[in-house]
């Protein structure tokens, strides 16, 4: 079995899957100068951080390592562009929206557009991302009302404030996972967190999402 049949097996079924945490965030926390390129010059700290996440339960982790897909550099990251080339290099797409409190994109575009727009790619899983919990609640409610296929949520924690990552304390770990209890409840296949979510909190979601 493919490490991605474990993941459809997921989707499929009734379990929520986890994704990580923070990755960029939670580096920079821990020491790590990220604009220095952490990759090259921490990749102890790198490793050590993606294997926290797998130990804190998370079926799924986001690296930077992947083929070039965009060519000639032009596309933006998150692009149909690189989609396309990731559906052509036989890789598995999912693709992160970034949206507003009203559950459109910050371009304007609601989810029924981007829908629309996403379709012919046909990406496994649609989810929105970096966002404060409540405009996640927003953004899935509207993802959720035109997309049939898998849908998840993984927002942030804090804030950023010019050049880097404010941590605040208003989602401890349990009370984001209560919220990540809401958004599974709601029907979000996928729930994890980014910037400023820790493999505490990806912990704490992966105890109370497990139906299983
Ligand atoms: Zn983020």
């Amino acid at each position: 079995m493919s490490a991605y049949d474990r993941i459809r097996r997921l989707l499929d079924g009734d379990d929520t899957v986890v994704l990580d945490g923070g990755v960029g965030s939670e580096l920079v926390r821990r020491g790590v100068r990220w604009r220095g390129h952490g990759l090259r010059t921490d990749p102890e700290a790198v490793r050590s951080l993606h294997g926290e996440y797998v130990a804190a339960g998370a079926d799924v982790i986001r690296t930077r390592r992947r083929p070039d897909l965009a060519g000639n550099g032009q596309q933006r990251q998150g692009g149909p562009g690189r989609t396309r080339g990731a559906r052509g290099a036989g890789l598995h797409c999912w693709v992160g929206l970034v949206c507003d409190e009203s559950g459109r994109l910050f371009t304007g575009e609601t989810m029924a557009d981007a829908e629309r727009g996403l379709a012919p790619l046909e990406p496994d899983v649609v989810l929105v991302n970096c966002i404060p919990p409540d405009d996640a609640t927003a953004g899935l409610r509207e993802l959720l009302a035109v997309r049939g296929g898998p849908c998840g949520v993984y927002p942030h924690a804090g804030r950023f404030d010019p050049p880097e990552w404010h941590f605040t304390d208003e989602y401890p770990p349990q009370t984001l996972a209560d919220q990540a209890r809401h958004w599974a409840d709601m029907g979000a296949w996928v729930i994890g967190g980014c910037c400023g979510t820790t493999p505490e909190h990806i912990a704490a979601f992966s105890r109370t999402l497990r139906v299983s």
